[in-house]
């Protein structure tokens, strides 16, 4: 019985495994550091786990990454950890979304977890992570691997620095230019990644698990890391150490906590349409639009045999498509606002592809205010309910 299971777990002084169940972490990335941690997740018994990751298992990931196997090779990533979890511990609840996290995470989905892990190898992720971890309010534990180096750190802006903080003069300058121009190419940023090690994934893993745990039971002591702190790694001479983060006063993204209005209510299953005429309304505002948490591709067009189609489907902007005729890559059509004039807002967000509980912004009357589409009403009137501790912080 799942009883004796924990009760290993169950003699430690601070422990409560009813807490631990009753929890949930966002997985951002199931590559090695992200196996690590899911793992560690899996054996703790956490509660509800949700996976974000758009790759495929390469043979090459079977030497860093423990929940995979060969028979796992060409599957994607979050079907892997499925079936790896159900092995491990059937009594964790996983959800799993493989996508862009752009494309997949709603804000609403990190608001409702009590901790978001980032397991990413690429800084254009970690710092859309890091913006919908900072809106909903959630503390981020972002780690990161080199060849003998690791390192974790704790955000939970606005207090202390976020990830944009700590970015350099050349990563700020790629950032601004992305954010005023949604075509912004991202660099190629280490295709096929730096060589890491299984020992370094799973000492950073640990300890990003680690703190996971104190921060579930923060109330009872604490954090061995504070927050706006790093914790180093350096496994090349076997050494450790702390270091606080700076804030950048003059960071240019960093993010807020945001609470979503509360009404007029809308589901991510309603017309884009009617969702505009009820916030014209409670606005006063017969002009008000809805900005998006990410564009919508319209549609392209080829430049090389003149091509065009029209998809009307959310996307990250700055990644590449290619023309399915021909190969070349496409001129995108990214809209990032909804004012009522289009056929396709005539469309749902989910339809269009947003994720559940994603937080729009109304903008009218001279105010922005943030809302979060709902899950519709199940056909009992109720609507379905929110994975994790559904309702805890009162929200
Ligand atoms: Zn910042
Ligand atoms: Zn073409």
């Amino acid at each position: 019985m799942t009883g004796d299971r924990y009760a290993r777990l169950a003699d430690i002084e601070w422990w409560d495994q009813d807490e631990v169940r009753g929890a949930h972490a966002v997985v951002a990335g199931a590559g090695a550091l992200g196996n690590e941690v899911l793992k560690n997740l899996l054996l703790l018994g956490w509660g509800t786990i949700t996976v974000v990751d758009l790759d495929r298992v390469e043979a090459g990931n079977l030497s860093r990454s423990v929940l995979y196997r060969p028979s796992d090779v060409g599957a994607p990533k979050v079907d892997a950890v499925v079936r790896a979890a159900g092995e491990l511990n059937p009594d964790c609840r996983i959800d799993v979304i493989a996508d862009d996290l752009r494309v997949g995470l709603g804000a609403g989905l990190l608001h409702r977890a009590d901790v978001v892990l980032g397991c990413l190898d690429n800084v254009t992720a970690r710092v859309a992570l890091g913006q919908l971890a900072g809106q909903a309010g959630v503390l981020l534990i972002d780690g990161g691997l080199t060849t003998w180096e690791g390192a974790l750190r704790l955000y939970l802006p606005p207090d202390g620095p976020c990830y944009v903080c700590g970015l350099t003069d050349d990563d700020l300058r790629d950032l601004t230019l992305r954010h005023s121009c949604l075509a912004y190419r991202v660099r190629a940023e280490s295709a096929r990644g730096i060589p890491t090690t299984p020992t370094v994934a799973a000492t950073v893993g640990a300890a990003m698990v680690q703190q996971a745990m104190r921060w579930l039971s923060r109330d009872r002591h604490d954090m061995t890391v504070p927050i706006g702190h790093e914790l180093r790694f350096d496994l090349a001479y076997d050494r450790f150490w702390q270091v606080g983060i700076p804030v950048n006063p003059d960071c240019p993204l960093h993010p807020t906590p945001v609470l979503p209005a509360a009404t007029p209510v809308s589901s991510g299953a309603d017309r884009w349409v009617d969702i505009l005429d009820r916030w014209r309304a409670a606005l006063a505002d017969g002009e008000a639009v809805l900005r998006l948490p990410l564009p919508v591709l319209r549609g392209w067009t080829c430049p090389g045999c003149g091509r065009q189609d029209a998809v009307h489907r959310a996307h990250p902007g700055d990644r590449p498509e290619r023309c399915p005729a021909c190969a070349a890559e496409v001129a995108l059509d990214l809209v990032d606002q909804i004012d009522g004039t289009q056929q396709w807002h005539r469309l749902s967000p989910y339809a269009t592809g947003f994720p559940r509980w994603s937080w729009v912004e109304a903008y009218g009357g001279g105010e922005a205010r943030v809302f979060e589409l709902a899950e519709p009403a199940g056909p009992d009137g109720a609507a379905a309910a929110p994975p994790g501790r559904a309702g805890k912080d009162g929200d």
